[in-house]
């Protein structure tokens, strides 16, 4: 068995030792002759795991008891509507637009309202994080933002002041890479398919003021949507995708045994570091995001041409290296280097771009 460095900005990698923990338990459960995917969502081992992966992602972000944890099935797109049907109450919430995610967040949101964008760094193809406004429109239901770009590679270090707007965050890609202060916003939400486990599931932390009434748009609002009726029922309205919840619990666990996520921040610094300086002296590579707003989950590279980007992911993949191609939007080259990227994955894509760019001399 060999394993490749893998780059990919999601499904990414999972950290070696969850897989084989999840192999080794496939087809017995801890005593209950059965794979997760096989058992009752309502029985007794199963509510054990859901039970287990709420608390150790509370402890793990130290989320505030009047915050509720939500699991829901379907992607993080599925909450671009989600969120307005739910909050969007005088029908009016603004947008921070720093890339492709947060756009079509907006998009989706104004078939439910007014989304206004109130930032957006599009003049600059998302190079950077948008300058917010000093102050918000006290009306706005809500302020939206994407924390990080992964296809652009911009991430946010501040965030917007919103006054007693609650702010939204979509944190996909950066969702358990480093410490985040939930208190700081209403929402906060994340497609597990980067850091923390497989693609359908997506974790969504909701200040409870904010859903005690129900959905804004109780009238068109699905059920499946409403996040008060899964609130209500430990999200377990319907069967929940109870294998990827699985998934995320040792996720969980292997992140407080590695430190927590101050550790973790620690190690994707230094991690993503050689990467941005060899960037910053080469000839032929350059990065793409300007430094104050470079991610330390997406980076994002080329060179002078697509036919040397085309030139150097076929290398790379013949390195082992693979998934570095950058998202078909942008083109060039993207590293994802999440949780489970070890250093020696960005140390072996270092000493490639260091032997492409001395047989590639501009
Ligand atoms: N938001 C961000 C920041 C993402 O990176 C992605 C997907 O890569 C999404 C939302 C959409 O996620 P999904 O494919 O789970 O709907």
């Amino acid at each position: 068995m060999s394993r490749v460095y893998n780059f990919s900005a999601g499904p990414a990698a999972l950290p070696e030792t969850v897989l084989r923990e999840c192999a080794a338990e496939m087809l017995d459960y801890r005593g209950t002759g059965m794979s997760v995917m096989e058992m009752s969502h309502r029985s007794a081992p199963f509510k054990k795991i859901i039970d287990d992966t709420e608390a150790t992602l509370r402890r793990l972000m130290g989320i505030p008891d009047n915050y509720r944890v939500l699991f829901f099935m379907g992607g993080a797109t599925l909450q671009f509507a989600a969120i307005p049907l739910n909050l969007m109450r005088n029908g009016r919430a603004g947008y921070v637009v720093s890339g492709n995610w947060s756009q079509k967040a907006q998009r989706e949101a104004k078939k439910y309202g007014d989304a206004v964008v109130i930032a957006s760094s599009e003049d600059t193809s998302f190079d950077r994080v948008p300058t917010f406004p000093a102050s918000v429109d006290q009306d706005l239901d809500y302020v939206y933002v994407c924390q990080n770009e992964t296809v652009f590679g911009n991430m946010m270090r501040e965030f917007p002041q919103t006054g007693g707007v609650p702010l939204v965050a979509d944190v996909s890609s950066c969702f358990l890479s480093a410490p985040l202060d939930v208190s700081r916003f209403g929402l906060v939400y994340a497609g597990v398919q980067k850091n923390a486990g497989p693609a359908g599931l997506t974790i969504v932390i909701v200040r409870d003021d904010l859903i005690a009434d129900g959905p804004a748009h109780a009238d068109i609002c699905p059920t499946y949507l409403d996040y008060r009726v899964e609130a209500d029922k430990g999200s377990m309205l319907n069967t929940p995708n109870c294998w990827a919840i699985y998934v995320c619990g040792k996720v969980f666990h292997w992140i407080e045994d590695t430190g927590g996520l101050q550790a973790m921040e620690e190690r994707n610094r230094a991690k993503v570091r050689p990467l941005y300086d060899y960037l910053d002296g080469s000839s032929l590579f350059h990065g793409t995001v300007v430094p104050a707003d470079r991610s330390i989950a997406n980076v994002t590279f080329r060179t002078p041409s697509p036919e040397l980007d085309a030139e150097f992911v076929e290398g790379a993949a013949e390195r082992g290296i693979v998934n570095v191609k950058g998202h078909r939007l942008v083109g060039g080259m993207r590293a994802s280097c999440y949780n489970a990227v070890p250093p020696e994955a960005v140390d072996a894509l270092l000493s490639y771009m260091a032997d492409f760019e001395a047989s590639h001399p501009v």
